[in-house]
Formats: structure tokens, sequence, C-alpha cells
């Protein structure tokens, strides 16, 4: 089921009244829960202190959505609050098949963009894998050039030329970050336990990011007209019969071959049926 909201519409959900990272009452300001330069428009008031959202902000959103993301997010019309700064060309290496690089910048229009991800299997604490288990994932890399129609390259041209450096765990910090502030959105911050908040701010925790992040089982194939997909996912463990608050996400869903990523959130404290609604924004016309 698809619910699409058009961009521009702000939804705000009930002011929460503490921190919902660090439980802090002092200093709240409102999160946007899909950042803004990604067209997000859920915003949960009075639930980030300044403390947190300045980690947030330094070590999770400026490298994602200014670093890692800004060639695809340029590329895409990607709406931003500092339109002056919008690149109109790019830094590329050019590898040609002796390995010789050549440095060129090439204008946005003209450019091959990549769009990152990761693909993961479920996450461990769903598919009953042992806690604090490695978990291979590999790079999903989509290609993407502004003067033709969306495209996706063959994993054996990706050496072709690389735009932006990936860190995958500023990656895996951005879903738990959304997850989280969704699922307080949607549950309740008082109903469910939230494991995400140590992997979000950085704390070293014994949980490791594959035992709450993963793929999904069951990914929706095409592309939709959207910025981004999000939805309440409820999950049962049936060894268990434990219930669990989770987020589906998909990021820069316009693209093919993007993942969808299953987020849990924590053990829900009352069972819930498992219901779902999937939000999406349209991409801008800019
Ligand atoms: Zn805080």
């Amino acid at each position: 089921m698809s619910n699409f909201i058009p961009v521009g519409n702000r939804t705000a959900f009930q002011p929460v009244g503490r921190c919902i990272y660090c439980g802090s009452t002092t200093s709240l300001e409102e999160e946007h829960i899909v950042p803004y330069s990604l067209h997000g428009h859920f915003v949960l008031p009075e639930a980030s202190c300044r403390l947190c959202a300045r980690v947030i902000n330094e070590q999770i959103e400026t490298p994602l959505l200014r670093e890692m993301l800004l060639p695809i997010r340029t590329a895409l019309g990607a709406r931003t609050r500092k339109p002056k700064d919008r690149p109109r060309d790019f830094g590329v290496t050019l590898r040609a098949a002796d390995k010789t690089e050549r440095h060129v910048r090439v204008p946005v229009k003209d450019a091959n963009i990549f769009a990152f991800g990761l693909n993961m299997p479920e996450p461990g604490i769903l598919a009953g894998r042992p806690a604090n288990t490695a978990v291979e994932c590999e790079s999903v890399l989509n290609l993407y050039n502004p003067s033709r129609t969306l495209d996706a390259v063959q994993p054996g041209r990706s050496e072709l030329m690389q735009l932006a450096s990936f860190d995958h765990a500023v990656l895996l910090r951005f879903l738990a970050k959304v997850a989280h502030g969704y699922a307080v959105a949607e549950y309740g911050i008082d109903a469910f336990d939230h494991l995400l908040p140590s992997c979000i701010l950085g704390v070293p925790t014994k949980a490791a990011y594959g035992d709450l992040i993963g793929g999904d089982r069951k990914p929706i194939e095409s592309p939709v007209d959207a910025w981004y997909l999000i939805e309440k996912y409820t999950c049962i463990v049936r060894a268990t019969q434990q219930h669990y608050a989770a987020v589906r996400f998909k990021l820069l869903a316009m693209l093919p071959y993007m993942p969808h990523y299953v987020i849990v959130a924590g053990p829900l404290r009352r069972p819930m049926e498992a219901q779902s609604s999937t939000r999406a924004s349209r991409p801008s016309a800019a």
C-alpha cells in the first residue's frame, strides 16, 4: 500500500518532551526524521537536545549529505538550505585499463554519478543469529547520468570513476537515526526499549550493527517516484514470541537497485498487531 505525500507537506507529530536519544529534558529542538535535504517532511517537535543534535549533525548528516551523497543529491536536484553552495561540476578520477589515473572536472549534467547502498541479510535479532556476529554486506552502486535516463551500471565497470568516498558506518548510523525517530513517532517513545541510540551517538556498545540493521527479504523491486519510502514494520520472532518495533526504509527510492532496509528499534513493551503504512515523498521538480 502506498500513500504518497507531496513535498512541502510538513507533518508534525506530537511533541515528545525529552531527547529521544539521551532522555535529556533541556534545550530541546525539533527533529527532522528524514533530513530536509532528502525531502523529509516528518518532524518530531521537542525531541532532540542540542548535544545529541550536534553529534548527529557532525558525525552523520554532514558527512552523508554534504560529502557522500552530495553528487547524487545535486544531480537529482535535491532541495538545499544553501543553494549558492550547490556544485556546478565535480572532480572525477578516471582510471584507465592500465590503471593510470586522470583527474578532471566534469559538469554536473555530464557526470556519471554513483548512488550507494548496502545489501545486507535481515537484522540478526530477527534472523536468530547470535548477537554481535559480523555480517557480510555488499555495496550496491547505482549509476546516474543527469543528461540521460536513469541507468544502472554493470558491477565490472564500477571502477571506471569515483566521485565520493563511502563510509559504511556513517550510512548505518544514519539508518539507525531515521528508524529510531520514526519508531518514536509511530509507536510512541515509551512503547519500546530503545536499542538504537548508542549506535546513533557512536557510543561503544555490545550490539553490532548487523544485529539491528539489515535488508528486507521481500524488497520492493521497482523504483517508485519518491525520494524515500518509510513505514512502520512490526516484527515477531516466532521462537520467543517477542514483538519488535521496526521500520522499513528505502533511501533514494526513485533509483533502480537501491536496497530496502529493515531496522529494529527495540522490543515492544506490549505486543502489537503487525501493521504498516507506507509513506513516501515525491521528488522535487526543482
Ligand atoms: Zn540528547
